[in-house]
């Protein structure tokens, strides 16, 4: 299996290029925050539970990301990769991952953070509000979900990086141009 983990801040161009990777590679395309926007849509007990929380630009509590990450992979019994998007954000959620498809014969081949200055992260984000209308897009939510990253989310990198699985593509530029750096390193873990 190819297991990717697609890393980055919000902003960072995550969603789009997890659509175009799933495409060419042919993945099962996990993103914590568009299924919890789902149930936010839906109005399910998960959704309402989380309302507030991303309203707010704070981070779901792991028990309940966790959970929902896991029912969202047994959904998907014969895939041949998943990219995760959005998860994992804290590094209990990492090793719960990484625990998780232990216990499924498989593991994370890499680990892939996109690189791109705050400055850039936060005129796209602005840009984005104006389409999304998302409720956590507004600046002050957008400056709590930043803190957020550089507090507990980017934690995450040395974890994957002890572990010889941590690549870095520079995410400024063309969507094509990143699109083809990526690859360029995904097609070096299947050489
Ligand atoms: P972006 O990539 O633009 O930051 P996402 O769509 O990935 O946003 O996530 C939106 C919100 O959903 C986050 O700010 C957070 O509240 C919640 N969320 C998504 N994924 C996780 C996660 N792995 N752990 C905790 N909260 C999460």
């Amino acid at each position: 299996m190819l297991n990717l983990v697609l890393f980055g801040p919000p902003g960072a161009g995550k969603g789009t290029q997890s659509e175009k990777l799933i495409d060419k590679y042919r993945l099962v395309h996990v993103s914590t925050g568009d299924i919890f926007r789902s149930h936010i849509k839906n109005q399910t007990s998960l959704g309402q539970q989380v309302n507030q929380i991303i309203a707010e630009g704070n981070l779901v509590p792991d028990s309940i990301t966790i959970a929902m990450l896991e029912e969202e992979i047994k959904k998907n019994p014969h895939a041949e990769g998943f990219i995760f998007d959005g998860f994992p954000r804290t590094v209990a959620q990492a090793k719960a991952l990484d625990n998780f498809l232990m216990d499924n014969n498989t593991s994370i081949t890499g680990v892939i953070a996109l690189d791109v200055t705050e400055e850039e992260l936060t005129q796209r984000i602005a840009k984005r509000q104006e389409i999304s209308g998302r409720a956590d897009d507004a600046a002050d939510k957008l400056k709590k979900r930043i803190e957020e990253y550089f507090s507990k989310t980017i934690h995450v990198l040395p974890y994957y990086d002890e572990q010889g699985k941590l690549s870095k593509v520079n995410g400024i530029g063309d969507i094509e141009t990143i699109f083809a750096e990526l690859s360029a390193v995904i097609d070096e873990y299947n050489a």
